[in-house]
């Protein structure tokens, strides 16, 4: 099989890479190792900053976005029983975010690519990147019990954290920085209207909790628990009651219970790997780097490193120069470590680690205090969780 782009993962970063190529008129293949149905049903992010929003409709993937996900004004931060709004708009010169599921955003650019795009083959899953510094990188992969093997122009790694991808970069051209935090997030999914109408963010002396939803009938809620927990450990009354402490306030607002349909825990890491090229091998999303999900960047990181890559390849084609595919690594890394800042400022905000002191506890309120007094401290927060701005100047990821 041969190609111009070979695209390993159909992630988020696998399927947006290979409709923007398709736009273009470049020809790509898909390579996903797990079946259809896990792709389109693995919970993970839920919220879309405005430019992930933008390329999505500059794609045509945002048709039923549009219609069903639901636009965020802000979130609140909730401490010491007190509640604060963070308007977004006011503070942004206009920007939100969106509220859709990675699952559905898996959905729509799946059915795009099956209608009219290039192969996209499910349990078809890479061995290995070879030959990434030659002219005609190569990825053999097994498919439905065959080995075959994916000639191309450029492969692209979207194959997540435990891809394999990242393994073809010599140790000698590589670095790695990474953080690992001593607790995790207790996920779930239940069948009841979200308790607020948006996101909460909420520091308790007992650790952090995140109200959530995915639509006007599911809420998805979090809870900060020691790493190494079982979902299995927590029964669905335990995890309600230790909602329901963390998240109490002075007024009447209450938290509505209804039935759990889903429960999982996930571990919480910081992590990047420089550079982001090798060769004709190109990183993009988990597979080069991870951030704690506090400041809901991961998908977002991964939208960036598709559309500047996608960018860079028209642009070579289009000009014969090779400078925007030779700065990918350095533009993309920029962006990520803002994000990388900005995460693990917002999960250290807001969890209690296990030695964590009473000074610490001061401290956390006196930052939060700060956000909820100061428009300068306030906006910050804003235009980090509005989203960095993509490579170039604006959001067409064509342009
Ligand atoms: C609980 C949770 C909540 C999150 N919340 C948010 C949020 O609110 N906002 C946000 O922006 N981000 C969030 N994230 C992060 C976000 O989900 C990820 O950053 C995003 O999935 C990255 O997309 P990706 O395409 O790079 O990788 P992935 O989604 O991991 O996709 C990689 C794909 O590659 C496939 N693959 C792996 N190895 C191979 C192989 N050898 N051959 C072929 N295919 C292979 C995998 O099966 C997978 O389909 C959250 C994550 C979690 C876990």
């Amino acid at each position: 099989m041969r190609t111009t782009v070979g695209i390993i993962g159909a992630g988020p970063a696998g399927l947006l890479l290979a409709r923007l190529l398709h736009r273009a008129g470049i020809d790509s293949v898909v390579l996903e190792s797990r079946d259809r149905a896990y792709v389109e049903h693995r919970q993970r992010a839920g919220i879309l900053e405005q430019g992930t929003v933008d390329v999505l409709r500059a794609a045509g993937a945002g048709e039923r976005m549009d219609r069903e996900g639901l636009r965020h004004d802000g979130i609140e931060l909730r401490f010491d029983r007190r509640r604060h709004r963070v308007d977004f708009p006011a503070l942004t010169g206009g920007r939100s975010v969106m509220v859709y599921a990675q699952t559905e955003v898996c959905k729509d650019l799946i059915a795009l690519q099956l209608a009219d795009g290039g192969p996209l083959l499910f349990e078809a899953e890479a061995l290995a990147v070879e030959d990434a510094t030659g002219d005609r990188p190569r990825v053999p992969f097994r498919h439905q019990g065959r080995e075959d093997v994916l000639e191309c122009d450029y492969v692209v790694g979207c194959d997540g954290f435990w891809g394999v991808a990242r393994n073809a970069f010599p140790a000698a051209a590589s670095r790695v920085f990474e953080r690992s935090y001593p607790y995790a997030w207790l996920g779930i999914l239940a069948d009841v209207a979200p308790s607020h109408d948006e996101l909460v963010y909420a520091r308790h002396d007992r650790g952090f909790a995140l109200l959530s939803m995915r639509s006007p009938s599911v809420s998805r809620l979090y809870l900060q628990v020691p790493a190494g927990t079982k979902a299995e450990e927590w029964s669905d009354d335990a995890v309600w009651a230790e909602l329901e402490r963390r998240f109490e306030t002075d007024d009447d607002w209450t938290l509505e219970r209804g039935p759990l349909t889903q429960k999982s825990v996930t571990p919480m890491r910081s992590f990047v790997h420089e550079p982001m090229r090798h060769g004709r091998l190109f990183l993009a999303g988990d597979a080069a780097h991870i951030v704690p999900p506090t400041g809901a960047k991961g998908l977002n990181l991964a939208v960036g490193d598709v559309v500047t890559f996608a960018r860079a390849l028209v642009h070579a084609q289009e000009t014969g120069s090779p400078d925007l595919l030779d700065a990918y690594s350095a533009t993309c890394l920029r962006r990520i470590w803002q994000a990388e800042r900005f995460s693990y400022d917002m999960t250290t905000l807001l969890h209690s680690a296990p030695d964590a002191t009473a000074f610490d506890a001061r401290l956390q309120l006196a930052r939060l205090e700060r956000i909820a007094s100061s428009r300068a401290a306030e906006t910050d927060l804003a235009e980090a969780y509005t989203g960095f701005p993509l490579t170039g100047a604006g959001n067409n990821p064509c342009a």
